[in-house]
This record gives structure tokens, C-alpha cells and sequence, in this order.
């Protein structure tokens, strides 16, 4: 069995460059497209530049995710060769024919593997967007995301960061099946029947894909246009249809000359430009959650902190008793038993009562012992005068009868 492909890439009907690019080897049974992103001509260099490392990795034997991963690193030296190169990012997905007849599937971003077999059309790859992210968490229908006008932000790109997450999907390959490698700038315009009927009706791949190209072009081509239309055919080369067999060396990285720099804060960011700024975003927003997070999390040991270290005196089964903590509990942080005095309830007057009960806090173990102390002596002093007062009541003892002589 060998693989024949048709290729195609257009910059659309609004952008004047060509950011996407494209790997056709059939001679390494190796199809690759990238989308790239990034002010002035970065986008391009980014995705030319992973998909030369991609090249090479799997022309020296590397496997997929491996040859991936290497074209992450790739984009990051290069971004770091050059600062107006610095945050540039690309999407990869890369299809490697396998021993047997398996076909490897390495994935980043937002472009997409579509498998066709017999006549009907299914997408391999999950997208790395917002949207799919959406999607997947109940929060948008399909629908709603293929509409939504954040839907060209991606979550996951080469690029970015080292030690990219690679996902590689399977694909065990029958003759007759039909495989879809495209950049968002088709399935962002062009619906997925309308996608199946182009691919069911021309048999030839070349053809295919140019209708393809052609159809995402007529719905306003409002982004750069990738497709690879790469058919399994039997290795006598009966197959749906044959293209020339001579090894396609078509690696295309667009023509472009750079696109028209937009003002970062241009009232309608375009494709690409969004998609960069998306990327910047996702950094961004880590970085104002964390501290936020933090800030919370000090507010909240603080308010810990805070009900953990006062103290507070209650009336607590009829004796003055010590807790430590805020009255009710502060977010959570419930007030424990600290000491239970021997100072019962029954012992206290009006205002001695009113002090305990008044909510007085103290900031110290210290501070309440004193109170405590200060209580226990006012209410032993009571006592004391009750008895003093008890024994001045007392008739005197009586005067003891002088003996008889
Ligand atoms: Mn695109």
C-alpha cells in the first residue's frame, strides 16, 4: 500500500501572506501541515522552520512525536536567534505511514486530520482551541463553536514553550481510505458536509483538493488555505486515482512577502494576528491568575491567622470559659475550647456578666489570663465581703458566764 497525495495552499481573499506551509513526501510516507503565527513574517518562519526540523527528524529515523517535539525546539531557538521573531507559533499536524499499514498521527493546535473511508468523513484530530475546550466541557454546542468569535484561538502550539504536548493518533489504513490534512482557514469556512461531498465526488486528490482551496476561497477565504488530500492506494497503484509517482518534494511555505502589520489594537485583528495574540493571552492570563490566586490565599491565611491567634470568653455550661478563635467562626476557622475556669456562672453579678458577655476579643493568651485573674479575684473579693458582711452580722458570741468561784 502507498500513499499519493494531492496538496494545495492558498493565502484566502483578505491576507496578503501565506503563513501556512506543508511537508509532501511520499517517498518518507511523511505529510505534514503548519499554521503559523506571528507579526511581520514570523508566522511563516515559524511554520517553515518546524516543518524543516520535522523533515529531517523523520528522514533520520526519529518517530513522530520525537520529530515533533524537535520542531518545538527548532521554533524556539530560532524565535531566540531574533527579537522580531520572539512569540512567534505554529500548528502542527504531521501523518507518518508506519511499519505494517499503520499511519501515525502527531498533532498540536487547531489544524486537522480528517479520515474518509467508505464515503463518510470523520475528523481524527481534536483541535487545541477554546472553543473544542468549550465544546468538550458542555459550555457550546458544535454549532455554537463553529461560529463563535473566538474560535480561532488555540490553546496549544508549537513555539511556546519547551516540552510541547504531543498527541498521536492511530490510524490502521485500508485501501480506498481517503485522508485530510487542512489548516483552520478551510474547516473555518467551509462546513464539514460541504467538505465530504468535495472528497466523495472527485476521485483525483489533486482535483480535490483544489476544490477545496476553492470552496473555503468562495465562503470569503478569510484565512490562509492548506489542504492535503493523500489517498491509499494498493501498491500495483489501483487506487481511486493516480497522481505521477515522482517523489513530490513540495514544501510549501507560501509565498509571502510578510503580511501588513496590523496595530495591536487594530478594531478587527485578523486570523493569524488574533491567533498570536491568543497564544500571548494564555501566558497572560496565567500570569494574572497566579498572583490573584495568591493574593487570595494570603487573605484567607491571614484571616486564619487572625481568628487563630484571638481569643474570646464565654458563659459555656455555667462556668466562664476560654475559646480561641472569633465568635461563629470566620471563614470556616471555627472557635476551639481553650480553658473552662472554675469560675461558674452563678458567681458572676450583673456586671461582671456583662463583661464576659460582651464579646471582648484578646489578642493574647496573655491578655485573657489577666482578665481571667482580674475576674477571679473581683468575684473571690464578692464572696469574701459576703462572708465579711455574713460574719459582721453574725451576733457576737456570747459572753461566756464568769465561772462560779
Ligand atoms: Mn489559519
Amino acid at each position: 500500500m502507498k500513499l499519493v497525495a494531492g496538496k494545495q495552499t492558498d493565502p484566502g481573499r483578505v491576507r496578503d501572506g501565506n503563513e501556512d506551509g506543508f511537508v509532501v513526501r511520499d517517498d518518507l510516507g511523511l505529510f505534514a501541515v503548519a499554521d503559523g503565527m506571528g507579526g511581520h513574517v514570523a508566522g511563516e518562519v515559524a511554520s517553515a522552520t518546524a516543518l524543516e526540523a520535522l523533515r529531517a527528524a523523520v528522514l533520520s529515523g526519529v518517530p513522530i512525536r520525537e520529530a515533533i517535539t524537535r520542531a518545538n525546539d527548532a521554533v524556539i531557538e530560532r524565535a531566540g536567534d531574533d527579537d522580531s521573531l520572539r512569540g512567534m507559533g505554529t500548528t502542527m499536524t504531521a501523518g507518518t505511514l508506519a511499519a505494517g499499514d499503520t499511519f501515525l498521527v502527531g498533532h498540536v493546535g487547531d489544524s486537522r486530520a480528517y479520515l474518509m473511508r467508505d464515503g463518510e468523513l470523520a475528523q481524527v484530530t481534536e483541535d487545541h482551541s477554546l472553543v473544542e475546550e468549550m465544546v468538550r466541557g458542555g459550555d457550546l454546542t458544535p454549532e455554537q463553536a463553529e461560529v463563535h468569535p473566538q474560535r480561532s484561538v488555540i490553546t496549544r502550539a508549537l513555539g511556546i514553550e519547551p516540552g510541547v504536548e504531543v498527541d498521536v493518533y492511530t490510524v490502521e489504513l485500508h485501501e480506498g481510505d481517503r485522508l485530510l490534512l487542512c489548516s483552520d482557514g478551510l474547516t473555518g469556512m467551509v462546513r464539514t458536509d460541504d467538505i465530504a461531498g468535495i472528497l466523495q465526488r472527485e476521485p483525483d486528490p489533486q482535483k480535490a483538493a483544489n476544490q477545496l482551496v476553492e470552496a473555503a476561497n468562495a465562503a470569503g477565504g478569510e484565512d490562509n488555505i492548506t489542504v492535503l488530500v493523500i489517498d491509499v492506494i494498493a501498491d500495483d497503484g489501483a487506487g481511486p486515482a493516480r497522481r505521477a509517482a515522482a517523489a513530490d518534494d513540495g514544501e510549501g511555505d507560501g509565498e509571502g512577502d510578510g503580511e501588513a502589520e496590523e496595530p495591536d489594537e487594530a478594531p478587527e485583528p485578523r486570523g493569524e494576528r488574533r491567533r498570536f495574540t491568543a497564544i500571548r493571552r494564555v501566558g497572560r492570563v496565567l500570569l494574572w491568575v497566579l498572583p490573584v490566586v495568591l493574593v487570595i490565599a494570603l487573605a484567607f491565611g491571614a484571616v486564619g491567622w487572625y481568628a487563630r491567634r484571638t481569643y474570646f470568653v464565654e458563659i459555656d455550661r455555667g462556668r466562664v470559659t476560654v475559646f480561641k478563635g472569633v465568635p461563629g467562626g470566620l471563614l470556616g476557622w471555627d472557635p476551639t475550647l481553650e480553658e473552662r475556669t472554675d469560675i461558674s456562672s452563678a458567681d458572676l453579678n450583673e456586671a461582671q456578666r456583662g463583661r464576659v458577655e460582651r464579646d471582648t476579643r484578646f489578642s493574647s493568651r496573655d491578655d485573657v489570663d489577666a482578665f481571667i485573674a482580674n475576674l477571679e479575684e473581683e468575684v473571690a473579693a464578692t464572696t469574701t465581703t459576703t462572708t465579711t458582711t455574713t460574719t459582721t452580722t453574725v451576733p457576737p458570741p456570747p459572753v461566756v458566764p464568769p465561772a462560779a468561784p
